[in-house]
């Protein structure tokens, strides 16, 4: 949180806790935990893939926190394909073309079977 460096999983000792860096600052994972602002860079980008693609996964997100909750509508008007993976409705539910319900990372890993055994 201090420098910036980055570690790989394998890089980083548990044992005390918070991880320490190299240089005595804390070491954070590479999420937005929240109330935090998403990178400026990170933002533009985000929106800029979200008015390009054609399949947009809404996993794990209750979709109320803006700006990032504004992104399935943006790719919804693009006329992308939009899944939501969510153990309940939420404030995108309306404009989700699929609705798979419970646990995400049950459902992704039933997705990703499907997925690599298609012919
Ligand atoms: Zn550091």
């Amino acid at each position: 949180m201090k420098c910036g460096a980055k570690y790989g999983i394998d890089e980083i000792s548990l044992e005390e806790l918070p991880p320490k860096c190299r240089c005595e600052g804390i070491i954070k994972p590479d999420i937005i935990f929240f109330g935090e602002a998403i990178p400026k860079d990170a933002l533009i980008k985000a929106f800029d893939m979200a008015n390009r693609c054609d399949l947009m996964l809404v996993i794990g997100t209750s979709c109320v926190v803006y700006p990032a909750a504004e992104l399935p509508s943006i790719a919804k008007r693009k006329g992308a394909t939009i899944i939501e993976i969510n153990r309940e409705d939420t404030m995108i539910s309306h404009i989700a073309d699929y609705k798979l319900r419970g646990k995400a990372g049950e459902i992704l890993s039933k997705l990703l079977e499907e997925i690599k055994n298609l012919p």
